[in-house]
This record gives structure tokens, sequence and C-alpha cells, in this order.
């Protein structure tokens, strides 16, 4: 679980298909520890001596680019830095697979013939497909992975 401010950082770790909660506003003992299995990732030193007494399994990241701060985070869970896009980007849910004519009423027309590969997120219904986006996050991650 990261805190808010880390979004990119929340975004990027999803794209690579983990479960990264990010916390909403202020951070506080109650929301914290309603997600007593989460690791909870912040950059502030003045928050580690709460988390500690609230007894939480916690990281502190250096406040840098978020570029570091995902190489870092890889290294430290041992994740594999490769692009899965099964998780929706903006809410963490888990995505299924669609047919494109499900989604018809809800992509642009020029995505309805190129698109592939359409996922939907259950919960709060974006639609995601395999486009010409991917290829400049695989670049993107590349040269993050490269500056690790
Ligand atoms: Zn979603």
């Amino acid at each position: 679980m990261l805190e808010s401010g880390l979004d990119k950082l929340a975004h990027w770790l999803r794209l690579l298909g983990v479960d990264a909660l990010l916390l909403e506003g202020e951070v506080s003992k109650k929301k914290v520890l309603e997600h007593p299995d989460r690791v909870f990732i912040t950059t502030s030193r003045k928050l580690e001596k709460h988390l500690r007494a609230w007894g939480v399994d916690y990281l502190v990241l250096p406040k840098e680019d978020w570029k570091i701060q995902l190489c870092l985070l890889l290294k430290y869970f041992n994740i594999k830095g490769e692009l899965k896009f099964n998780r929706c980007y903006y809410c963490n849910t888990e995505l299924l697979a669609v047919e494109k004519e499900q989604v018809k009423e809800r992509i642009p027309p020029m995505v309805y013939i190129y698109g592939e590969d359409f996922t939907l997120c259950p919960k709060c219904e974006k639609v995601y497909w395999k486009g010409s986006h991917h290829p400049r996050l695989k670049e993107i991650l590349k040269k993050v992975l490269h500056s690790c």
C-alpha cells in the first residue's frame, strides 16, 4: 500500500501486475491497519516511528524520482520488470478479458477495428486494449530498468 502522492509509482506497479493500493488522503492508524497484510510504502521518515508503533510492515523510500523508486521496489520485492496489463491502472482491480463486441459502444471506432486483447475493469468499468501505447510503455520501462 502506497501513501498518496506516490500515484505514478502505484500505476507502474499495477502495469507490472502488482497488487498496489494507494491510500487516499492523510495517513492514519485506522486506514493503515485496515490492510494488515500489506507493506506500507512511504517517503516520510517522520512517519516511521508511528508505523513501527502500529506494528505494520513498512518501507521508506527516498524522496527521489519515481523511476528510481520503482527500481528500488522491483529489487526489494523481487518483482519482474515485465508489463502484465492484468490490473486496472486506475483502481487496482484485476481485469477481465472481454470480446470487443461487448465493449463496442465504449471504444473509439478505430480501436474497435484495430485494437486487440480487450479487457474490462469490473469495478470502474474502464476498457483496456492492446494498442499503440504498449510499445511506448515498454520503451519507458526499458529505460527505467536500464538505469536500475
Ligand atoms: Zn478500475
